[in-house]
């Protein structure tokens, strides 16, 4: 998606040989006209597959999963990473290592929000070695429904999660794959956009 990547180029930072800082439109302040178009991408990349409704992890990957939720006029629900005080019963949960936090959480959705026979498209921010979103299909398989698909932002491809994933079978879509961040310069995998 080349206005993403137009943007990412323009207010991206490379922390390090690993890490991108987007937190001018994505992880932080966010760009609303950015985030529609994003959510109208996924739709236009899993058009052919049924969705019943959207899975994402808190915090960042809800603005563009609410965009894709209200195109395709399905409810979206997000994992939290915290317990919650209201929400401590019928809980369905998952663990998984943060790669920017560096410690092993459980995520959880209420199972009331998650049906057998339901089916989920996962968006989430970034992807680097797959674990929010395995997570997440963890979490939708328990509750016995099905995942159409997996809608990332950002991949960073020389991590692992995308061949992880696609070796699964999964269909992974993401807007913006990223081929390394050496010495501060982001560079992006030639791919054909279609
Ligand atoms: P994974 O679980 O695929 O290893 O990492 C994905 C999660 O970690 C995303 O939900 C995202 O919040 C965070 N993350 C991973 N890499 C980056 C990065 O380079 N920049 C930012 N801002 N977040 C990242």
């Amino acid at each position: 998606m080349e206005s993403l990547k137009q943007k990412i180029l323009d207010e991206g930072l490379a922390l390090s040989e690993t890490v991108l800082k987007v937190d001018n439109f994505l992880n932080h302040q966010i760009d609303p006209q950015l985030m529609q178009e994003i959510g109208k991408e996924f739709v236009r990349r899993f058009r052919h597959k049924k969705i019943t409704k959207i899975v994402t992890i808190e915090s960042s990957g809800i603005a563009p999963a609410v965009m894709a939720g209200l195109m395709l006029d399905v409810p979206v629900v997000f994992a939290r990473k915290k317990k919650s005080l209201t929400l401590t019963e019928g809980l369905i949960t998952a663990s998984v290592y943060s790669f920017t936090k560096q410690e092993t959480n459980d995520i959880s959705i209420a199972e009331k929000f998650l049906t057998e026979g339901e089916h989920v498209l996962i968006i989430d921010d970034f992807l680097a070695n797959g674990q929010a979103a395995l997570g997440l299909i963890d979490i939708v398989e328990q509750a016995n429904a099905t995942v159409s698909g997996v809608g990332i932002v950002i991949e960073k491809a020389f991590q692992d999660g995308g061949d992880l994933m696609r070796n699964k079978g999964y269909q992974v879509e993401s807007l913006a794959r990223i081929k390394s961040l050496t010495q501060g310069k982001v560079e992006f995998v030639e791919e054909q956009e279609y």
